[in-house]
């Protein structure tokens, strides 16, 4: 008997167990994008179409998603980013606050939000209808993102609206939150690391349970391939484009070398996965079922 067709359908939700955590990937939505801009600005087409058609993707357009974490250590409930909110929703995105809901947890539930940095797809998610969204949180981010933010220098013009929104949103909490530095310890098992150059004040997070593991790197590489197996290329979405370059190098090593799990923002969702050495390059391996045979 003919079915009639139902559509893509893509669970959203991820939960894994890390030593004595629980973490939670919950994908905020995905949208379509052409591929250079923003990645392999330094590449020629030629180039691009040979890159794309090695990794079986297509030269023209990719999907990026976004990909917001909730920590449970026992004691604290963190929620890592804030996907778009209603600033996405019209694009496919924005979706976290109704999928944290179905993975078990209240908006009143988080006790402290970490922000990696002030891009609307990780701050966006903050308000809903002009209310905060996770009223119980305690908003932590780095020291240098808020006041790099703050003080516009080394802000690109590109971004003149995301200030706004930041200097809308996050200004008026300044008494509020809690400024991080490198090293600083979040909770026990949470640490922050200095991250600089997708933003100025970029900041990623370690979490270690039980000789467990994981890093959430944010936006050091957001595409598997084009930036992960080309780190050197510039980004258009990096606001300190040598910078990053730099910082996307030294986590990439960093990762290769300890074989690190890893929990990317924009890699394909659940988001999980190894970062590989390939001769001079690197590779992103995604996470199959090592997590569950631990
Ligand atoms: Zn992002």
């Amino acid at each position: 008997m003919p079915k009639e067709m139902l559509g893509p359908l893509n669970f959203p939700i991820h939960r894994f167990v890390l030593g004595e955590f629980e973490v939670t990937a919950i994908l905020d939505g995905s949208v379509r994008l052409g591929i250079s801009p923003p990645f392999l600005l330094n590449e020629s087409d030629a180039e691009i179409d040979k890159i794309a058609k090695c990794a079986n993707l297509s030269s023209e357009k990719l999907e990026n998603n976004f990909v917001p974490v909730v920590i449970n250590t026992g004691h604290k409930l963190i929620l890592v980013d804030t996907g778009f909110g209603s600033l996405g929703r019209k694009m496919g995105a924005g979706f976290l606050k109704e999928r944290l809901m179905q993975a078990g947890y209240q908006p009143t539930d988080i006790d402290i939000i970490l922000l990696t940095h002030a891009h609307p797809d990780h701050i966006g998610g903050l308000y809903e209808d002009g209310e905060l969204s996770f009223p119980n949180a305690q908003i932590m981010m780095g020291h240098r993102e808020f006041y790099g933010w703050q003080s516009g220098e080394r802000i690109p013009e590109q971004r003149a609206e995301n200030r706004d929104l930041f200097l809308k949103f996050l200004s008026p909490l300044e008494d509020q939150i809690r400024f991080l530095n490198d090293g600083d310890e979040v909770v026990n098992g949470v640490t922050a690391e200095a991250a600089y150059g997708h933003t100025v004040g970029h900041m990623m997070y370690r979490i270690r349970s039980d000789n467990h593991e994981l890093l959430i790197w944010g936006d050091v590489a957001n595409h598997y391939v084009f930036s992960v197996e080309h780190p050197n290329s510039l980004v258009g979405f990096d606001d300190v484009k040598d910078e990053a370059v730099t910082t996307r190098n030294k986590v990439l090593n960093g990762a290769a070398d300890s074989g690190v799990l890893v929990l990317g923002h924009h890699m394909p969702f659940p988001s999980l996965g190894h970062v590989q050495r390939i001769g001079d390059s690197f590779k992103w391996v995604p996470a199959t079922y090592q997590l569950r045979v631990q």
